[in-house]
């Protein structure tokens, strides 16, 4: 038996910074984790704002290696054979604080983990929650690692297993689901001999489309987005994900050869806000607590701030305390994320391809951008016509 005041479920985003910052203030922490703390994830965008104690931990230059400023991107057709490059590159390559940066996520949540186990956190990776049990004497949890059992009594246990949400579930805690989106979704990641894609690759398709990115070198995550009316949606993934592949000759020969490394997995279309995300004795942050559409892109920056409220209003004992600056935090992400749109630069790259003082130029170059990806002649006019469209939209 082993005792501990804080147990932690999962080692993301959300798992390693509670640990870390707890790990800080003196407590005795255990992160449990059903993976090896390793993790094969695409790179996200995050809204780059580092909060208070999170830079405490000591990590700030470790985390910026993990952040890009730069982001390239090829549209193209079914074929390959038509394409449109973008590369949006910031030739003030320091990072500030409201940027919209590209995040590395595999090193990034390594970085968080490694400054939890500096701390003194104790990590049990491989582990399977056999039982958990909160009373008002405390939490008693068991897992399974490596076929033997492992017992651990603690005052608080933390929930950060991500969408799975481990102790929503198993409390039967009330939660609120909004459906998102009636595409279908679902990637997959293949070893390819050579790293054949030298960036993000959106690929028409009939219906939607396909993407490509590299992970790494040797890897590639694919995935597709496609409308419901196409897809037999009580067939499995690897069915969907299989025809939407047929679809595109460029894409199914770039996978000839390739070996998949992860089963074809359907990507979440709900958005799914726990109600009670803390009580007497544990507290849920990140996806646990809200699993929030990708979209607008703030579930790390939830994941972080959740962590770090998590850490503390366990110290001042305020679960009520937890969960208004989780619901006030929700609401203030939905009023801002139009604000953030509006004021951010893209706003501005758009005006540029638009701008009616540069009559023509850059017009005609959209023009062409839309008919190679189409591939059929499109009027100069319609060009002109979707440029000044896109100068009103982000005009004001
Ligand atoms: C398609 C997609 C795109 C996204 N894009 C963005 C983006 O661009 N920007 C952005 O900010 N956010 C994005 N997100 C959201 C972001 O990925 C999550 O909000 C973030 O990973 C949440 O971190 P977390 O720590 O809560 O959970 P996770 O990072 O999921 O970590 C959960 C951990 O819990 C462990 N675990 C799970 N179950 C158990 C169990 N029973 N026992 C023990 N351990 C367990 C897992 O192994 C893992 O270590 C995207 C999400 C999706 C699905």
């Amino acid at each position: 038996m082993r005792e501990v005041d804080v147990v932690v479920l999962g080692a993301g985003i959300g798992g390693s910074v509670a640990a870390g910052l707890m790990s800080r203030e003196g407590y005795r922490v255990a992160i449990i984790s059903q993976d090896a703390g390793t993790k094969n994830h695409l790179p996200e965008s995050w809204d780059y704002k580092p909060l208070h104690r999170i830079t405490n931990l000591g990590s700030g230059e470790k985390i910026l290696s993990t952040l890009k400023k730069q982001s390239h991107c090829c549209f193209c057709s079914a074929d390959g054979r038509r394409s449109v490059e973008m590369t949006v590159t910031d030739v003030q390559n320091k990072i500030e604080i409201g940027d919209l940066v590209q995040v590395d996520r595999n090193q990034f949540d390594r970085v968080l983990l490694e400054s939890a186990l500096e701390a003194g956190a104790k990590f049990f990776p491989m582990s399977t929650l056999e039982r958990c049990e909160i009373s008002s004497s405390g939490v008693a949890t068991c897992i399974s690692k490596g076929g033997e059992l492992h017992e651990f009594t603690s005052s608080f246990i933390i929930d950060a297993t991500g969408k799975r949400a481990f102790l929503s579930n198993h409390l039967k805690l009330p939660t609120r689901e909004e459906t998102l989106d009636t595409r279908v979704a679902c990637f997959s990641h293949f070893e390819t001999p050579a790293s054949k894609v030298d960036g993000i690759r959106i690929v028409a398709i009939e219906g939607g489309y396909l993407f490509c990115i590299p992970i790494s070198d040797q890897k590639l995550s694919v995935g597709c987005v496609l409308a419901e009316r196409l897809v037999d949606l009580s067939a499995s993934p690897e069915k969907i994900f299989g025809f939407a592949i047929s679809l595109s000759p460029y894409v199914t020969e770039l996978l000839a050869g390739a070996k998949r490394v992860l089963p074809v997995i359907p990507a979440k279309n709900t958005q799914k806000i726990c109600l009670e995300p803390a009580g007497p004795r544990y507290r849920l942050v990140g996806d646990a607590a809200a699993f929030l559409d990708p979209f607008f892109c703030p579930g790390i920056d939830f994941a972080l701030f959740s962590a770090e409220q998590a850490a503390l209003t366990i110290e001042e004992d305020s679960a009520l305390g937890y969960q208004r600056a989780i619901m006030d935090w929700l609401e203030e992400s939905k009023r801002s994320v139009y604000q953030k749109m509006e004021n951010s630069e893209w706003g501005a790259i758009m005006r540029l391809f638009a701008d009616p003082h540069l009559p023509f130029t850059l017009p005609l170059m959209l023009t062409q951008a839309f008919t190679q990806i189409v591939g059929a002649e499109i009027p100069l006019n319609v060009g002109i016509k979707a440029a000044r469209r896109a100068y009103d939209l982000s005009s004001y």
